[in-house]
């Protein structure tokens, strides 16, 4: 990392100078080791949203009900986790769903496209995609990530409604909306880390 012949005073210079980055960076990559199930809180970073969740053990099938705003009740039989996981992520891609319709429908307005229809889906290999008839798909899991990375992933998309390909055009016209986009494209590599573990099975 840090470059070779570097005196210490510089090293520690450098490091004073960027406290505030370094710590921001840490944060970010530096996610919880174990996930528990049920979770205590989702912390749904794009939006800026901490969900509560409180569990009441039952006899019925798993539930996730909505109660005041970020506040979840989970019901029903939680030691059948495979339930309760399918459940969990069923309300996260409802939920990113609504949420994230206004803000693409608002970018796409100022980019001068519009798509014809957004999905949100479960994945584990793609944020996000953009088919040929205008659908725009975005991954469940982007509700984990930081707020300028769900932007960004919005605007990677929408530009493939001119350019269904990555060519300097494309990026060009993604570094119009966004030129940081470089280091948020970065940024998604370590995405899969934000993620609780639960959500893939
Ligand atoms: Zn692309």
């Amino acid at each position: 990392m840090v470059p070779p012949r570097t005196s210490p005073q510089r090293v520690s210079a450098f490091v004073s100078e960027h406290r505030e980055w370094i710590e921001r960076q840490r944060r970010r990559s530096a996610p919880p080791l174990y996930w528990p199930l049920p979770p205590a809180v989702l912390e749904l970073s794009a939006l800026g949203q901490r969900w509560h969740c409180s569990s009441s053990a039952g006899s019925a099938r798993v539930r996730v009900r909505e109660l005041i705003s970020q506040r979840l009740q989970l019901m029903g039989r939680l030691d059948d986790l495979e339930s309760l996981r399918r459940s969990l992520t069923g309300w996260l891609t409802q939920h990113a769903q609504r949420s994230f319709e206004a803000p693409l429908r608002a970018l796409g307005a100022q980019m001068g496209v519009e798509p014809n229809r957004l999905q949100v889906r479960c994945q584990r290999t793609r944020w996000g995609s953009c088919s040929r008839l205008g659908t725009i798909s975005l991954n469940v899991c982007l509700l984990f990530q930081p707020p300028e990375v769900l932007r960004y992933l919005m605007i990677h998309e929408l530009s493939h409604l001119r350019h269904m390909n990555h060519s300097p055009r494309f990026w060009a016209d993604v570094a119009r909306h966004e030129p940081d986009w470089r280091s948020l494209d970065r940024e998604l590599l370590q995405g899969w880390r934000r993620v609780p573990s639960w959500i893939f099975r």
